[in-house]
């Protein structure tokens, strides 16, 4: 049978139209915005970036949005991952490199050991802006909100909001993006630095030989890869500044179902948990893009709430058009998932499933370090599977926090990192990431999931 497009046969709107609906949406109440309304560089700065090119494309969206509706459609799966808060002083040549190569070795791991298409998708080039849950940090000073805001150094005044940082952040953003694409062009990221990458694990990590089987067939697998291959990685951030968000819209006039608005600040915007309320801004200015949108989906959202959300976000019912991350924490995700799956299956709209291990699963040391227990991460992955699995559902993608770097930010793991030994190299100027071992560990035994 065949089924109408719903991109083509939905009423056209003009560029004028979709403008005064972006601009209606930015009047809802948006929480968690910078204190910077009456900075006087405000607007010139919004301004300014209006003018500047998009840092990501219509065409290389669309693409995206195809990728994800396979997902949806349950052949496909999705991995995202990276910093917690990218930081300016860390756009360098070494910190970019080395989560790009955890990300394609991640991506070669999966595909390869369970034979799934996986769409890669970096929290990068854009990902300058943190929610906070207090307005003031332990030390009574303004809360660090991301380099796009204010300074991480704890001085008065350098944690005053400054609307200047956004065109830095354009910038930082914009040069990591042409070091990402470079280094996934053809024959810039050759195989034989990833054989040396699983090489590194096989002997150095304690997991190597849990795993010597996999970690056997994938050097096998890259010994006869062409060393000219491209990769395909696409971009990532939470859509948490409206400033910023807005001034990097831009109009598709050309699309075949008509003009449509597009966020060219990023591939693929999310929404987070602390911004996902029914009639605020955040929710209506995704609603207004061509973009696929993620939604972050915690332990408080009701099933109720989430089929309104995606009544919203979703009118067609686009497979893939909205990918729902869920975070509900390694103790709760068993009972807290399975009415939220089955009141959204029941709906019509396909989705992508993701699970976020992280972001519900955080606790602090005896010394005041936030961190995360490998363990929780991992069982809250199972709890996922299972769930989905139980419920004949796609579990569709990670979403996780993590550095190619050797940092230690997260317990455990096969090196057992201690709550003293997270202060070797403990650096995330937000929340813990896993480093590049307990990365691979992790999808290691979710390629294991994968394969049943
Ligand atoms: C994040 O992804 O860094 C984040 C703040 O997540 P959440 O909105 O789920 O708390
Ligand atoms: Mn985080």
């Amino acid at each position: 049978m065949l089924t109408e497009n719903p991109i083509l046969t939905r009423p056209r709107e003009s560029a004028e139209d979709l403008f005064t609906a972006l601009d209606e949406a930015l009047r809802k109440p948006a929480r968690q915005q910078p204190d910077w309304a009456d900075h006087p560089a405000r607007q010139r700065t919004r301004q300014d970036l209006a003018l500047l090119p998009p840092l990501t494309l219509p065409a290389e969206i669309d693409l995206l949005r195809t990728r994800l509706a396979a997902v949806a459609r349950g052949e496909a799966f999705l991995l995202q991952g990276g910093d917690c808060a990218e930081t300016f002083a860390d756009t360098t040549e070494a910190h970019i490199r080395a989560n790009v190569s955890t990300l394609v070795q991640l991506e070669v791991a999966l595909t390869r050991c369970t034979g799934w298409p996986v769409v890669t998708v970096g929290r990068l080039a854009g990902q300058y802006a943190k929610p906070r849950s207090q307005p003031q940090d332990a030390d009574g000073l303004p809360s660090y909100r991301g380099d796009l805001v204010n300074a991480i150094e704890p001085d008065p005044l350098l944690r005053q909001p400054d609307p200047h940082r956004m065109m830095l952040a354009y910038q930082h953003s914009n040069v990591t993006l042409n070091l990402v694409r470079a280094l996934c062009g053809p024959g810039n990221f050759p195989p034989a630095r990833l054989r040396a990458l699983f090489a590194g694990f096989a002997e150095g990590s304690a997991a190597g030989e849990r795993f010597a089987g996999l970690l056997a067939e994938l050097d096998r697998g890259l010994r006869y890869t062409d060393r000219s291959w491209s990769r395909e990685l696409f971009s990532s951030h939470e859509a948490l500044v409206l400033d910023y968000e807005r001034a990097l819209v831009r109009l598709d006039p050309d699309h075949p179902g008509g003009p449509r608005l597009y966020s060219g600040a990023t591939h693929f915007p999310w929404i987070g948990e602390r911004t996902r309320q029914w009639d605020g801004a955040h929710l209506a200015f995704a609603a207004q893009l061509a973009n696929p949108i993620g939604l972050k989906i915690g332990p408080g959202a009701t099933a109720l709430e989430v089929s309104e959300y995606l009544h919203r976000l979703d009118p067609h019912k686009e497979p893939g058009r909205v990918t729902l991350i869920t975070r509900m924490g390694s103790d709760r995700v068993r009972a807290l998932l399975p009415p939220i799956v089955r009141e959204v299956e029941a709906s019509g709209h396909r989705v992508v499933w993701q699970c976020d291990p992280m972001h519900a699963n955080g606790e602090v040391t005896e010394c005041g370090r936030k961190t995360r227990q490998f363990d929780r991460i991992v069982d809250e992955v199972q709890g996922f599977f299972e769930v989905h699995r139980l419920l004949g559902t796609h579990p569709g993608g990670l979403h996780l926090e993590l550095t190619g770097e050797d940092v230690t930010e997260c317990l455990g793991g096969a090196a057992e990192i201690t709550p003293s030994g997270l202060a070797r190299r403990y650096e995330t100027a937000c929340d813990p990431r896993l480093n590049g071992d307990q990365a691979l560990e992790l999808t290691l035994l979710v390629a294991e999931m994968l394969r049943g």
